[in-house]
Order: structure tokens, then C-alpha cells, then sequence
């Protein structure tokens, strides 16, 4: 996928903070961060977004390895463990890169009632 940022940024054509990396996701801090830990949870595979997993062996491995990532990350946050994780699926509902990720979010209660 040649114009897609995160395909440019997994193939380090285009700068970021690399938080972590696997065979299978690369994880990043997000550029415009809304909490004070905001990192990217990016799949190397272009996938455009969840409604485009299928229920292959292949995806079914990344999302096991994404949902250990999360772990990973929190196990390895500083003070307070909670986060939150979040995805935008669809330009309905926001999303503006058309390549899968998660926002792990953490260090901020985003919904205080
Ligand atoms: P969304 O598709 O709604 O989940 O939003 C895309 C997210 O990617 C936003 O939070 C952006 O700040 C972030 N983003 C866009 N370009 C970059 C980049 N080059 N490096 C890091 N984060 C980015
Ligand atoms: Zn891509």
C-alpha cells in the first residue's frame, strides 16, 4: 500500500517513535496524543480496519498478538496499569487513517461520569 502512513512508517520510509515491535505489529506513540500515554497498536499486515478481519488463522494469530501486546504495554506502563483501548472503524465513526489500529490510552480518565 504505497500512499498509507502506517505502511510508510512500518517500512521506516516515514519517521515515529517506535514504542515496541513484533514480526506481526509495531507499536508507536500517536502525534497528536489525547492523554499523556497514547500509543498506536498497529498490525504490520495492511488491513484496512476490524470489519476487514476475516476468520482466517492468519488474523486470528494477530489478534491474539495484539490483545498481548496490550498486556505487554500495560504490564510495562509507570504508576497506575489502567488504560483504555479504542478503535475507529469507518469514516462514520472517525476514522481518518484507512490502516488498522488500536489507540491504548492511558495516565487520563477519558469517561468520567
Ligand atoms: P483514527 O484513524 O481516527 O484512529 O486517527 C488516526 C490517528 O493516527 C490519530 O490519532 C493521529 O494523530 C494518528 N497519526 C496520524 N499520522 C500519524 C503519524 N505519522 N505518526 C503518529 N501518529 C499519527
Ligand atoms: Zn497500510
Amino acid at each position: 500500500m504505497s500512499e498509507c502512513i502506517f505502511c510508510k512508517i512500518i517500512n521506516k520510509e516515514v519517521p515515529a517513535t517506535v514504542i515496541d515491535e513484533t514480526d506481526d505489529i509495531l507499536v508507536i506513540k500517536d502525534i497528536a496524543p489525547k492523554a499523556p500515554v497514547h500509543y498506536l497498536i498497529i498490525p504490520k499486515l495492511h488491513i484496512i480496519n476490524i470489519k476487514d478481519l476475516k476468520d482466517t488463522p492468519e488474523h486470528n494469530q494477530l489478534l491474539l498478538n495484539m490483545y498481548k501486546m496490550v498486556r505487554k504495554l500495560s504490564d510495562n506502563l509507570d504508576g497506575s496499569k489502567d488504560f483504555n483501548l479504542m478503535s475507529n472503524n469507518g469514516a462514520d465513526a472517525g476514522q481518518i487513517v484507512f490502516h488498522m489500529h488500536w489507540h491504548f490510552l492511558s495516565g487520563k480518565n477519558l469517561f468520567k461520569h
